[in-house]
């Protein structure tokens, strides 16, 4: 089995049983608890996890310890909002390589190791139309290839000839969804997305796609998903896009960019959960290039503004936040991006405890998986990553 050594950006193999001292661990319940600290494993999942004691006995036995004295124990990040059949590089000729599955699945293979060897030990996606993220779960599950768990949405719902069409196949109407949905869900899927609105314009603030379905309509799509037990995130910016999705019952909004005060009362009261993608705005204007003007540059500019202090008035309000970078889009890298995210919710002034809360916790809540986010008697070791004290800076 693996384990992530983020410190050091390697993926471990480790025996399926055995012990390790390390310096210390972090919880999201306790934070960091100083060692040393000895952890015993069986099957792969912790068994014990305490304070080394110095006695003649535990000398004895720790001698076959692995030495991790370096690192501390903390649960593995999980990024909440991923596209793995893009490329960040070039999205129309991305689309047009999907032409070639066997090169796409080589990089997603590449994706996904490097996200393993960060310490990203689950992500989310938000769909693909060919399904490269769906095939690329099987062969994870198979062993075939290492990296995190994916959580996929195989293919999102939006209406046809609307945004989303590199992202499903897009339904006429709802009843057009009535007779294809079984067969949909037939095909995969973990959580169903819903696309509710078109993407944000660089140039107009406040301009953003239209709204692609009522509420009745977008209830409906909701009621199917939930029916088969699963959750359903709602792509959604704009006021009227975001209206819409939190009155139909979605259970997460991603982008949310143009939020609200009055949506995040919403959210609270119905503990949905908004999962910001900083990233997508903030990348462009991190690492500037030729390719939008300076117009676009100072409109980006205002958008990742509005957005950083809605995000800590969301905070502060107890709203459930998650940390999703929507890698794939522009300049947002598989893998490295989640450290960008990160540091974009320190932007908006959230203290970096809780955002480590937000990206194991929260997130595992946002995935639904209960045994990533944590680090307790039975996790297994693949949910967690060793880091360096230090780089965590808590
Ligand atoms: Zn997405």
């Amino acid at each position: 089995m693996f384990i992530s050594c983020s410190a050091e950006k390697r993926i471990l193999a480790i025996p399926n049983q055995g012990s390790a001292v390390v310096a210390g661990y972090w919880t999201p319940e306790l934070g960091r608890v100083d060692g040393p600290i000895r952890m015993q494993w069986e099957q792969g999942k912790v068994s014990s996890l305490g304070p080394l004691i110095a006695s003649m006995e535990c000398l004895k036995a720790s001698s076959q310890d692995l030495p991790w004295h370096s690192y501390i124990l903390m649960p593995g990040f999980i990024d909440a909002h991923v596209h793995l059949a893009l490329d960040s590089i070039d999205f129309f000729q991305c689309l047009r390589n999907w032409q070639d599955p066997a090169q796409i699945e080589m990089s997603i293979q590449d994706a996904l190791r490097h996200y393993l060897e960060l310490g990203i030990v689950a992500i989310r996606d938000g769909g693909d139309l060919p399904g490269f993220a769906w095939a690329a779960k099987q062969s994870l599950e198979s062993q075939e290839w290492i990296g995190p768990k994916v959580i996929s949405v195989r293919e999102a719902v939006n209406r046809q000839g609307m945004y989303g069409r590199f992202l499903g196949r897009g339904f006429q109407n709802v009843q057009d969804w009535q007779q294809l949905k079984e067969e949909f869900f037939r095909q995969g899927a973990d959580q169903l997305k819903v696309v509710v609105t078109g993407i944000i314009s660089f140039s107009e603030y406040g301009q953003v796609g239209p709204v692609q379905w009522s509420v009745g309509e977008l209830r409906n799509l909701v009621n199917s998903a939930h029916e088969r037990g699963i959750l359903v995130m709602a792509h959604a910016s704009g006021e009227e896009g975001i209206s819409r999705a939190i009155a139909a019952g979605v259970d997460s909004i991603e982008h949310g960019y143009y939020m609200t005060s009055e949506h995040l009362n919403h959210l609270k009261e119905r503990e949905m959960a908004w999962v910001p993608t900083l990233a997508p705005i903030g990348n462009l204007l991190k690492y500037p290039s030729d390719r939008y003007s300076p117009h676009e540059m100072h409109t980006l500019n205002r958008i990742l503004n509005s957005h950083l202090k809605r995000i800590k008035e969301a905070y502060d309000m107890g709203v459930r936040l998650g940390i999703g970078t929507d890698a794939g889009a522009y300049a947002v890298h598989h893998g490295d991006s989640f450290l960008d995210e990160m540091s974009w919710m320190g932007d908006a002034e959230i203290p970096k405890n809780a955002i480590y809360c937000l990206a194991t916790q929260e997130n595992a809540r946002i995935c639904r998986l209960p045994e990533y986010g944590k680090l307790e008697v039975g996790t297994p070791l693949s949910c967690l990553q060793m880091q360096i004290p230090k780089r965590l800076g808590i």
